[in-house]
């Protein structure tokens, strides 16, 4: 058993990847956080997926629209919000498993 400390997850955040940092440092605030990121409208409707890494600030936005061919020689856009959060999964459980990124502790300073 190792002692974990959990700390409460950011507001908007639907799934979390400790990062290899994280992990062995037993911190789950080192990790890549999803979030959906939302349009001004009123109400905001999420448009992009968005990935954020806590150690070392990389992100990848993923966007839910996306254009595909209709038929020869026209595009229509697609409402495609499954596919952006599966390869921002993706993305997020790939740069967790290598991302050795850690702030600089407090005690250092
Ligand atoms: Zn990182």
């Amino acid at each position: 058993m190792t002692a974990q400390t959990t700390t409460a997850w950011p507001t908007n955040v639907f799934a979390r990847y400790l990062t290899v940092a994280g992990s062995s440092l037993g911190r789950d605030d080192l990790a890549v956080d999803l979030t959906h990121r939302l349009t001004i409208h009123n109400p905001p409707e999420p448009f992009a997926t968005l990935a954020t890494c806590t150690g070392c600030q990389a992100t990848e936005e993923v966007g839910h629209w996306r254009s595909r061919f209709a038929f020869p020689g026209a595009m229509e856009e697609v409402h495609d919000p499954e596919t952006a959060d599966k390869r921002a999964r993706e993305w997020a459980q790939e740069h967790a498993e290598t991302c050795r990124a850690m702030p600089r502790p407090e005690a250092a300073r």
